[in-house]
Parts: structure tokens; C-alpha cells; sequence
């Protein structure tokens, strides 16, 4: 990130800390495109047990995703280019809905309205309808890990 010419660093001109600790709202958070580096890295990992020869994934990952906020426009939406195909089935997406939940209520976020279109995916055997009750299985569970938080 570039320096402002009074030379602060981001952290020191935007309190992050004090916008963590306020309770919040998110009334549209797409739950594929609010999956965390430390999640997506889980996922890999999944992926290249299950199936071997993922390595291209992976170094993709490595040079797309990790690059953050140095990302361009064309680079942000290739990402779903990546995401998808690690979500690809009703596990992975029951995983994902609950570290998104789980990452939101760390963050302090108290109300939640998640999106997503459901896929099918006839290799995994997984229907827009699995997909849909995968989702609100991890939105069930979340209730315990994650009491404090309302999501819909
Ligand atoms: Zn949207």
C-alpha cells in the first residue's frame, strides 16, 4: 500500500482495531466471494488429498490469490475461476458457509444475510438442492460454535 505523505502507515491512519470491536450488519455478503485465505488454503489441501495432480491449482493460488490487495480488476474475478472448482461439492460448501459465518463473528458482525447461487455438480453428485441444505446445515451448526451471531 503507498504511503500518504504524511508518511502513516494504514494501520495508523484507519483505526481497524476500533472497526473490529463495533458490532455490525452485513445485509449482502456472497458466501464464495467471503471465504478467507486460511479457508481457501484448507480447501486446497482437501483437494489435492482427494485428488492428486492439483498442483496447478495450487501454484495459481500462490500467485493470484496471495498477491491481496495488489490484485487487479481482471485478477479479482478470476478468482471464481479458482474458488469454484474447490467448491465443488456438498462438504466443501458446508465448510465454507461455516468459516464464513465463523470469520463474520469474529469481525464482530452480529446480523448476517449470506448469498449464493446454487450448483449442481453431477461428478460430486452434488444438486442445487444438496447445496442449498448444505448451506443451511452450516448456518444450523454455526448456532453453537458461533452463538452471538444472526444469520439468514
Ligand atoms: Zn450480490
Amino acid at each position: 500500500m503507498a504511503e500518504t505523505d504524511s508518511g502513516k502507515t494504514a494501520e495508523e491512519r484507519i483505526p481497524f482495531n476500533y472497526f473490529k470491536k463495533i458490532p455490525k450488519i452485513e445485509l449482502h455478503a456472497h458466501i464464495n466471494g467471503s471465504i478467507s485465505s486460511e479457508t481457501i488454503k484448507k480447501l486446497i489441501q482437501r483437494k489435492s488429498t482427494k485428488e492428486k495432480g492439483q498442483n496447478n491449482v495450487v501454484s495459481q493460488w500462490e500467485t493470484t490469490i496471495l498477491k491481496g490487495d495488489e490484485k487487479n480488476l481482471d485478477e479479482c474475478f478470476k478468482m471464481w475461476d479458482f474458488i469454484y472448482p474447490l467448491v465443488d461439492d456438498t462438504e466443501a460448501v458446508f465448510l465454507v458457509t461455516k468459516s464464513v459465518i465463523e470469520d463474520f463473528a469474529q469481525d464482530n458482525v452480529r446480523y448476517l444475510e449470506l448469498r449464493s447461487t446454487p450448483r449442481a455438480n453431477p461428478k460430486t453428485g452434488m444438486t442445487k438442492e444438496s447445496y442449498i441444505e448444505a448451506v443451511l446445515a452450516a448456518i444450523e451448526e454455526a448456532k453453537t460454535t458461533v452463538p452471538d451471531i444472526t444469520v439468514r
